[in-house]
């Protein structure tokens, strides 16, 4: 399998040429230069490997994928990485039912307790084999103002040639989220307190990594949401939850996701792309509603810092969606020229784009719809869905399940992404029961046992001023 770019470089590349980069060198992202096709006979076997294991599953989804690792040590990367000993059960990503032929697939059963846990452990896993394989190491610099980060950090702890720089802003993050982080002992990560917000930390890593000459000398690397080994890793629950949420291959069900950059749901579009029966692919936003608006209108439109709203499901406050590239030229008929010249020309130029009423009618045949959450929406679904079904959500997966509830169908099971654990945003889970809980009926969300107490532990971090010199002079000093 070869990779091509979203902006018509079609130099072929294989998947541990692409596994350690970000964007393609025409600034286009990369994507398989066609999707493997899964048959009948190929799903009924894959039915069969998911009640294995999911590690099993997994072989199965991303031996299709990568024909540059040998399968053995595919495999062997594979069952260490989706243990139970991680991902907290056996399923990895168990499947709960809610109600009436509404599901919660949950993806945050991880050692950060958010979705972002399944395939970032993962890469951790592959850039260790990757690196040692060419005998080079590598320093992961990123900017975090919360989930990124963590999961980053938990995934690339203790593993060798790899060493990680990770910028927040000081004093700014959750007191879990800076607990999460500051307590990790492992001595190849590197907490930088940075005395500013979170573009402050964000314009650092965009210096450093512009300095061409200081990031070959360093071998700088970033893990961010475009990084193709991270949504490849995400297809591989869109078929567990299928398999579970269904008997036999005959049916069809839908799946709601949760979504800020598009990674996630772009996994489920390369799924169905492939062949699973998935009849809709429900996209749900906050007030960050620029997908909602694209797949409504056919207009992107990026918002600007001043109009992005900071909300209480933060980890989808975006302002554009960096893996939409990667729908879009599918939408086009894979044509280069015109991704290219819709996001880096007219884009660019005026700010936003509108795909035409051809490219726009396509949409319906992709599967997708959408819709929008408020911080009122969250705050219901969460009160509704304790009292309905005993079952505490996210504020993230509370936004997913008001908009799949828009569309659920007689005899199709909607599968609701669960993106993160409750425990994480305590204070709206507070809010939503002291707004309208009628009775002493109040749930507490709880914390996994494995992070109980862990505002307690001693934290290393290090506090640096705003100012791109002092991080790199850090680098120098402690690079791997
Ligand atoms: C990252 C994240 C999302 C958004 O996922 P995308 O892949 O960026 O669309 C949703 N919920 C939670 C909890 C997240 O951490």
């Amino acid at each position: 399998m070869k990779y091509v770019s979203t902006r018509g470089d079609t130099t072929p590349r294989g998947f541990s040429d692409i596994l350690l980069e970000g964007l393609a060198p025409d600034g286009g992202l990369y994507l398989p230069e066609r999707y493997p096709r899964v048959d009948a006979a190929t799903l009924a076997r894959w039915r069969a490997a998911a009640d294995r294991s999911y590690a099993e599953l997994a072989f199965e989804v991303l031996s299709l994928f990568v024909d540059d690792i040998p399968g053995a040590d595919l495999r062997r990367l594979l069952q260490a990485t989706y243990t139970d000993a991680v991902f907290g059960s056996r399923e990895i990503t168990p499947l709960a039912k809610l109600d009436d032929g509404v599901f919660l697939q949950e993806l945050s059963n991880g050692p950060t307790l958010a979705f972002k846990d399944m395939a970032m452990q993962l890469l951790g896993a592959l850039f260790e084999y990757e690196l040692a394989r060419r005998g080079e190491h590598l320093n992961i610099l990123g900017a975090t103002s919360g989930d990124t980060g963590s999961a980053a950090e938990y995934a690339m702890r203790g593993k060798h040639g790899i060493a990680v720089f990770m910028l927040s802003p000081h004093g700014r993050m959750s007191p879990f989220q800076q607990a999460q982080m500051f307590s990790l002992p492992d001595a190849n990560i590197h907490n930088l307190a940075i005395e500013g917000v979170f573009d402050d930390c964000q314009d650092i890593v965009k210096a450093v990594s512009n300095d061409l000459a200081f990031k070959r000398r360093w071998k700088i690397g970033t893990v961010n949401s475009i990084n193709w080994a991270r949504l490849v890793a995400q297809v591989v629950y869109y078929f567990a939850g299928y398999f579970r949420a269904t008997a036999s291959n005959e049916q069809q069900v839908s799946f709601a996701v949760p979504s800020g950059n598009f990674g996630n749901i772009c996994a489920g579009h390369v799924a169905r792309m492939m062949g699973l029966p998935i009849r809709r692919l429900v996209l749900a936003t906050n007030e960050n509603d620029v997908l909602d608006e694209f797949f409504r209108t056919g207009t992107y439109r990026p918002r600007a810092a001043a109009e992005t709203h900071e909300t209480s499901s933060p980890s989808m406050d975006i302002s554009k969606a960096s893996n939409f590239e990667r729908f879009v030229f599918d939408l086009v008929g894979r044509d280069g020229a015109r991704t290219r010249s819709l996001f880096a020309e007219t884009l660019a130029r005026e700010g936003a784009f509108t795909v035409t009423g051809e490219e726009f009618a396509r949409i319906a045949g992709f599967g997708f719809v959408s819709g929008r959450s408020t911080h009122a929406d969250r705050l219901g679904t969460i009160r509704a869905t304790w009292r309905r079904s005993r079952r505490l959500v996210d504020t993230h997966t509370a936004d997913g399940l008001k908009v799949a509830r828009e569309f659920v169908e007689p005899g199709v099971p909607m599968v609701v992404l669960e993106t993160a654990q409750p425990a994480k945003f305590a204070q709206t889970i507070c809010e939503a029961f002291a707004a309208g809980a009628a009775g002493g009926d109040v749930p507490t969300p709880t914390v996994p046992p494995a992070l109980a107490g862990i505002e307690a532990r001693p934290r290393r971090f290090t506090v640096l001023p705003a100012d791109a010199r002092r991080v790199m002079q850090y680098i120098e000093a402690h690079a791997g």
